[in-house]
């Protein structure tokens, strides 16, 4: 299977850039940002803390993820219930974050990760799938971009979804969240030697995608 993993720190582009290039590619793509979203809303609403470890191990077995729609339209689903709009909230973006330092949660994601990948030709993208869910894929790389400029880009991707968020928030966030995620004893982001580096500072994202996919068809 064809197998291509994008890792970076948020808002660097990594799910737009995914999707655009599963399409060009014809493949599926796969955000396992996403996930993590899913089980820290799962866990929120039942009114427990995810930093509550024991507690959250507990409740995995009960989540059940699936996704419905075309390979780049992809709606998410936990228990039948479409979460797609509801795992973007910003709250969210830190419970993620929080709750993908749980061992129990990376071991529950990553295998449904490794099963879909060994399945179909996909594009996976989050922050551990170049070291850690698919160390052997045929093709790696690593997407960032300055932090004041992703969370450029993040704000008005919030603001145009109707969230009133300030741009001083966003990016406090995002310096907080790759914080988080490079400092984490488990499974942190980390530039693997193998990995492409790819700076969208000054970049469009029709000059990231064809950069990829150029990549990828010459094999
Ligand atoms: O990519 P996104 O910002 O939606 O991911 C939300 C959070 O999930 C990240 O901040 C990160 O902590 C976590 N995550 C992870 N491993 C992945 C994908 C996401 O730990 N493969």
């Amino acid at each position: 299977m064809l197998n291509i993993a994008i890792d970076g720190p948020c808002g660097a582009g990594k799910s737009t850039i995914g999707k655009l290039v599963a399409r060009e590619l014809d493949i599926t793509y796969l955000d396992t940002g996403a996930m993590y979203r899913a089980v820290a809303l799962y866990v929120s609403e039942r009114g427990i803390d995810v930093n509550d470890a024991e507690s959250v191990r507990r409740l995995l077995p009960d989540i059940r993820i699936t996704y419905a729609g075309g390979a780049q339209d992809k709606r998410i689903f936990v228990n039948g219930n479409d979460v797609s709009l509801a795992i973007r909230e910003h709250r969210i973006s830190k419970m993620a974050s929080d709750i993908s330092k749980q061992q129990s949660v990376r071991d529950f994601l990553i295998a449904m990760q490794r099963e879909i990948a060994s399945q179909s030709d996909v594009v996976l993208d989050g922050r551990d799938i170049t070291s850690n869910v698919l160390p052997h894929a045929q093709f790696k790389f690593y997407l960032t971009a300055d932090a004041s400029e992703r969370a450029r880009r993040r704000h008005s991707e919030l603001i145009a979804k109707g969230s009133d968020v300030d741009y001083d928030t966003v990016l406090r966030d995002i310096v907080d969240r790759d914080r988080n995620d490079m400092n984490r004893p488990i499974a942190p982001l980390i530039v693997t030697e193998d990995a492409d580096v790819v700076d969208s500072t000054n970049m469009s994202i029709e000059q990231v995608v064809a950069y990829i996919v150029d990549k990828v068809r010459q094999g």
